[in-house]
């Protein structure tokens, strides 16, 4: 097939959207809408200067996405010094899966010439990944302790560096499990909050002023697509799967999507612009009917939680008891 636009070799097609696209199409395509959601997410803030810039921090684990999304942000405000870009990246005491990553990280942050941060579970937490899985002593997923101490690892370290935003590289697919998963748990509250948190407007989320404000601005781009781009440029990036990856319910979400989205292209798409519309209305419900969770400083570490003690802090000590 040939490119729809130049009529060169085309390296992909697109059902959802019919385009076949050459590399140098494909890549444009992928380029642009990264910059048109940098856009209508209002990500630059409007009195950011060359002398006191918008400071961005980019969560990059070194697998293609988070790098594919530091590389396009990089080159878009290659001549704009309104925007600081700084990469941030958590070890999590993963034997041969996360140091590959993370020369990965530090390979393209010196070829982008972005400042690059590296905090570790062993550091901050006292605890690495490898043993919290072998322990287990909540009797859960590892991919749930770690989601909970990543988290956190990226909040206060974020705000530690005085970002302004906390950017992500979520893709298409990652978003939408994570609307099909929070709709089949019926967990309205947690829609409400995830667009408060990283899709809703970032005047209210300034407002708040008790986070620091998140971004995924690849979250149009579907992973597929993501891998290929990155596949193209020849980026230093890690695939290999980690060793505790047990996502069960997830993986089962994806391999369903998937499926849909070959006989119904484009339903990846509609699911996202539905969740978005549905979590902005109860965003709103929630606020108006004060029902927003209070929250205070954890007893323990001060992280803002909705009860006396966070989350992380309780499975620290459930880890530490075992
Ligand atoms: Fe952590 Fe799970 Fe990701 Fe491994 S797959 S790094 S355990 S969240
Ligand atoms: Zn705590």
């Amino acid at each position: 097939m040939d490119c729809d636009r130049c009529g060169a070799d085309a390296v992909m097609h697109a059902a959802y959207s019919g385009a076949h696209l050459c590399d140098a199409h494909f890549r444009e395509s992928v380029e642009r809408r990264v910059r048109r959601r940098v856009r209508e997410d209002d990500l630059l803030a409007d009195d950011a200067t060359p002398d006191d810039p918008d400071r961005w921090v980019i969560g990059l684990s070194g697998g293609k996405d988070s790098v594919v999304l530091a590389t396009i942000l990089r080159e878009t405000f290659a001549d704009d010094p309104r925007v600081e870009l700084v990469a941030l990246s958590i070890h999590e005491g993963i034997e041969g899966y996360r140091d590959e990553s993370l020369s990965a990280c530090e390979e393209l942050t010196a070829d982008l010439g972005v400042r690059h941060e590296t905090v570790s579970y062993a550091e901050e937490l006292g605890v690495r990944m490898d043993e919290v899985a072998e322990d287990d002593p909540e009797n859960m997923a590892p991919c749930a302790y770690c989601g909970v101490f990543r988290r956190d690892l990226l909040e206060t370290h974020a705000e530690a560096l005085d970002a302004d935003k906390l950017l992500t590289g979520h893709n298409l697919d990652d978003e939408a499990q994570t609307a099909l998963m929070n709709f089949l748990e019926g967990d309205v509250a947690r829609m409400a909050r995830q667009f408060d948190a990283s899709l809703g407007p970032f005047d209210r989320r300034r407002e708040t002023d008790r986070f620091v404000p998140r971004a995924k601005p690849l979250r149009d781009v579907p992973e597929k697509e993501v891998a290929l781009y990155c596949h193209l440029r020849g980026l230093p990036s890690h695939t290999a799967e980690c060793p505790h990856a047990s996502e069960a319910y997830r993986r089962e979400l994806r391999d369903l999507l998937l499926k849909l989205e070959e006989r119904h292209p484009g339903v990846r798409h509609s699911i996202m612009a539905g969740y978005e519309e549905l979590s902005g209305v109860l965003a709103g419900e929630y606020r108006d009917g004060g029902d927003e969770p209070d929250l205070s400083p954890c007893e323990n570490c001060g992280s803002e939680s909705a009860r006396d003690v966070c989350r992380k802090c309780e499975l620290l000590d459930a880890i530490e008891a075992a």
